[in-house]
């Protein structure tokens, strides 16, 4: 969606040669506002390119709804990105989707801007409305030795809240949880409650 060349323009022209257009199809393609040796110095040169007396230059305003006829996409475009090759805007960003995406949006009610609203909101673009967190995510499975490195102390027990204040929990393990610094401990029963508080801790 968003093109990174700095000269969409020329990037334009080379893609309809490579498609198999001539410099003289892109003449009459433009309504002839531009000769097929200018389109010919555009790709081979691009802007101000070529030898100092026949410098590529930007095309004039009258030019470029037939140059927007030629490239498929509207005058501002077309504008937009001539002001790129040619004098470095980098408003390269807007391309012919997002100015169709906006130039329809402006037709739309309130009503299905509000569940455009939603939609993005829905894919994760927007944040999220005001005062409704995430849930929170658990990383829960069913316990098994294999789930740790050999010898570690998860293999035989529950390794979850038995700290220093309780010691060695005595329950089997029966869940694999994966903590917030991304390592796994096994948990029993009881303890994977507490590994849940601990979660929701941090929402
Ligand atoms: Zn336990």
């Amino acid at each position: 969606m968003v093109n990174k060349s700095p000269e969409p323009f020329r990037a334009r022209v080379q893609t309809l040669k490579a498609a198999g257009m001539s410099y003289v199809d892109m003449y009459l393609g433009c309504e002839r506002v531009r000769s097929d040796s200018w389109w010919n110095s555009v790709a081979l040169h691009g802007a101000w390119g070529g030898p100092k007396s026949a410098r590529v230059g930007p095309p004039a305003p009258e030019t470029w709804e037939g140059i927007a006829k030629l490239f498929g996409t509207s005058k501002d475009d077309v504008a937009a990105m001539i002001a790129a090759d040619w004098y470095g805007t980098g408003a390269t960003d807007v391309q012919p989707e997002d100015s169709r995406r906006a130039g329809a949006m402006t037709q739309l009610s309130d009503d299905d801007l509000a569940l455009l609203d939603r939609i993005a909101a829905r894919l994760g673009s927007t944040p999220q409305p005001e005062g409704r967190t995430p849930m929170a995510v658990l990383e829960i499975k069913k316990w098994s030795p294999r789930n740790y490195s050999e010898g570690a102390e998860s293999t035989k027990r529950c390794t979850w809240g038995s700290g220093k204040v309780s010691g060695a929990c005595p329950e089997t393990p029966v869940y694999t949880v994966r903590a917030r610094d991304d390592s796994r401990w096994s948990a029993c029963r009881t303890h994977v409650v507490t590994y849940i508080d601990d979660r929701l801790e941090e929402h």
